[in-house]
């Protein structure tokens, strides 16, 4: 359980959760998921030959005013919230579905806020028999208490560093503090899991950090891009997104997407800071690939199947 007031991730909100009471991530001390599937959308080390078994919770610590999967991520607001509460019996169901049909591993998608309830139900689910590999796909906005809890359970650690700029970071998702908070937890991840380890093209142990690119703050990725170099090259894999997607309302968030010569900048900076071990995605072209949690499979076929969601609960096999 998270703590009575939860001071759980470093927004230290003080609100009692046990008691039924919502902070800044929305969530009482349920968890509640949105969607699972076997999902192709992500790096080629973390979809491997099956496809990543993706498991969205609903809430967020960070509430980014861009979020791409505002419906599920901002459960405070009367924009989202879409989901359903899961006991660890549901839990474990859907995890070992997901094992069954074929994920190279259990994608934990923004779970910061249900630590430490969901390292105990992760806890059940090997005894019951879940072998893959564990990831935890995060913001990077959380305590070290929050992953000590989880240290013995994840394989593979997907956090993103989404600027170091405290400005940025207070304007777009009201926590200055997000730059400490993520590096730190950011270079605990690698002290936990710093070797990266293969099971042919399946990363199964390690390090992938994430950043999203924003159209109209180069300052802010290129700091970004040095932290990296500096702290992780060699230790860790880079994971530069490009597909940010103007959606959300907020003061100064980007109205564009990453434009042709911005691309080429960020080409020539991995360049010339020596950062080759990763990927960058290729410039997207339009909204076509974002998640709309209201349809059962809310991403195209192509991109996923689905295995359970919030109105269905779990779903036939594909
Ligand atoms: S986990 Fe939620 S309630 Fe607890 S401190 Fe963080 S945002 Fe606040």
């Amino acid at each position: 359980m998270p703590s009575s007031p939860c001071r759980l991730c470093p927004r230290s909100c003080g609100v009692d959760r046990r008691a039924g009471k919502r902070g800044f991530c929305g969530e009482t001390t349920d968890i509640r998921i949105a969607a699972a599937s076997l999902h192709r959308g992500e790096e080629p080390p973390i979809i491997g030959r099956g496809g990543s078994g993706t498991i969205f919770f609903t809430g967020c610590t960070l509430g980014c005013v861009f979020c791409q999967n505002r419906q599920i991520s901002q459960a405070s607001t009367n924009v989202g919230g879409m989901g359903r509460t899961v006991d660890r019996a549901e839990f474990i169901r859907i995890c070992l579905a997901l094992q069954t049909r074929g994920a190279e591993n259990i994608n934990l998608v923004t779970g910061s806020h249900c630590t430490p309830v969901l390292a105990d139900f992760l806890r059940s689910a090997r005894k019951e028999g879940l072998v893959i590999p564990l990831l935890w796909n995060s913001s990077a906005y959380e305590s070290l208490d929050a992953l000590e809890s989880l240290e013995d359970l994840v394989d593979v650690y997907l956090p993103d560093l989404k600027t170091l700029d405290p400005g940025l970071a207070d304007r777009f998702f009201q926590a200055p503090d997000y730059p400490e908070a993520a590096t730190k937890a950011i270079l605990h991840m690698l002290d936990c899991r710093g070797a990266l380890r293969w099971n042919g093209p399946s990363l199964v142990s390690g390090v992938m950090i994430r950043h999203l690119v924003l159209p109209g703050y180069p300052e802010s990725t290129r700091a970004v891009l040095q932290w990296f170099a500096d702290h992780c090259r060699g230790r860790a894999l880079l994971s530069l997104m490009t597909q940010y997607t103007p959606v959300g309302e907020g003061r100064d968030i980007p109205r564009r997407y990453v434009k042709a010569d911005e691309y080429d900048q960020l080409l020539e900076w991995l360049t010339e800071l020596k950062i080759d071990d990763g990927f960058c995605q290729e410039l997207v072209p339009d909204d076509s690939w974002l998640p709309d949690f209201e349809r059962i499979n809310p991403f195209s076929s192509a991109l996923s199947a689905p295995v359970w969601h919030w109105k269905t609960g779990l779903l036939g096999c594909h």
